[in-house]
């Protein structure tokens, strides 16, 4: 209830005016932004680097309305890449398709997207697309496709849902071209129609397609990271789930592979204890470092994931 409500108000733009007005909302916001600059970012990316953790870079924006805003921001997207090349810090970049237009004209998003990649493919580096809410899937599954199809699977990745009934499916056809997917458990409220309504579920199908991906990961001689930190192996894990976790590293053993045939993803701000466990053991381990702006429907999905946020967020008024 309090899921779906805080989901509806991420999306709500009277609700972002409102609370984006408030000082004590953005400071709340800062524990899981790195800033409002480019510059903010890279500072966290270095700090992360120190502690041998890589990072996605994630320049915040979503439902763009209209073609200069999408031309804009793939312009920042690209001068990202290209920073992240003269500071020589290990990250790649992340994005969502309805920040570079897929909510204008599809043709744009496309036409943003090659512009992206041709960056990409010349820096030798790698790009995430983020996947969005359940409307969205099908065309960014497509897109991603054919734009693998006209780079290389080194340059592009996607992401999936273990909430959705249909990933297992799409995972199958991704593995078949050895694309990179982060898998993650979906930060959406969908419907019963499309998707598990129950936790344990989610929870199960992410371990189903753990070892699926670990499967497909040998099908495709299970390349590991690139030595730069930049492009990920095939199946990047995206949870703070302990038993996911766990889960994982036990199917990595089995099969025998090294430990740099997968990569664990976690958000900036949450569980630092574990992500530095995890690279003290020596996985790869890679956070998504979100600055920006536009931070309020990013922000509003982490309080919908955790009720005990609220608290904090509402602490952070009294102080
Ligand atoms: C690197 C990365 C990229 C992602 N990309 C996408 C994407 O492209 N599309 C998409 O739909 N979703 C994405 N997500 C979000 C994801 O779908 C989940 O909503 C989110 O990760 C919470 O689920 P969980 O796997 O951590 O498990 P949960 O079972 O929700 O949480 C497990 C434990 O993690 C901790 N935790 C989880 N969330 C929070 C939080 N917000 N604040 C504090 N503690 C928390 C708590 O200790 C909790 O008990 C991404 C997540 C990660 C880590």
């Amino acid at each position: 209830m309090l899921r779906s409500l805080l989901i509806y108000l991420s999306q709500a733009s009277w609700a972002r005016q409102l609370v984006t007005r408030w000082e004590f909302a953005r400071r709340a916001a800062s524990r899981f932004i790195a800033g409002e600059e480019l510059d903010d970012a890279i500072g966290v990316v270095k700090s992360l680097n120190r502690k041998n953790i890589n990072a996605t870079l994630d320049h915040l924006g979503e439902h763009t309305t209209n073609p200069e805003k999408a031309r804009q921001a793939t312009e920042d997207i690209i001068e990202i890449l290209s920073r992240i090349e003269r500071e020589g810090v290990r990250s790649n970049v992340s994005i969502k398709l309805t920040q570079i237009g897929l909510a204008v004209d599809e043709a744009l998003c496309v036409e943003n997207l090659q512009r992206i990649l041709d960056t990409a493919v010349n820096l030798k580096t790698f790009v995430r697309i983020d996947m969005e809410d359940s409307q969205w899937v099908e065309k960014t599954l497509n897109i991603f496709h054919e734009a693998q199809d006209r780079c290389s699977c080194e340059n592009v990745g996607i992401v999936i849902q273990s909430y959705l009934f249909r990933s297992e499916e799409d995972v199958a056809r991704l593995l078949q071209t050895g694309s990179r997917i982060r898998l993650c458990k979906g930060a959406y409220k969908e419907p019963e129609e499309i998707a598990f309504p129950e936790k344990s579920d989610v929870d199960a199908n992410f371990d189903l397609i753990v070892s699926q991906l670990l499967n497909g990961s040998s099908e495709n001689s299970h390349p590991t990271i690139s030595a730069d930190g930049k492009i990920p192996p095939i199946p990047a894990i995206a949870t703070h789930d302990e038993k996911r976790i766990v889960f994982t590293k036990k199917e990595l053993e089995k099969s025998g592979y090294p430990k740099n045939a997968v990569e664990f993803q976690m958000l900036h701000g949450i569980r630092r204890d574990l992500q530095e466990s995890l690279a003290s053991e020596g996985y790869p381990v890679r956070v998504y470092v979100p600055y920006g702006s536009e931070w309020y429907p990013y922000f509003t999905r982490r309080l919908a994931e955790r009720p005990a946020n609220l608290w904090f967020f509402i602490s952070n008024f009294f102080r």
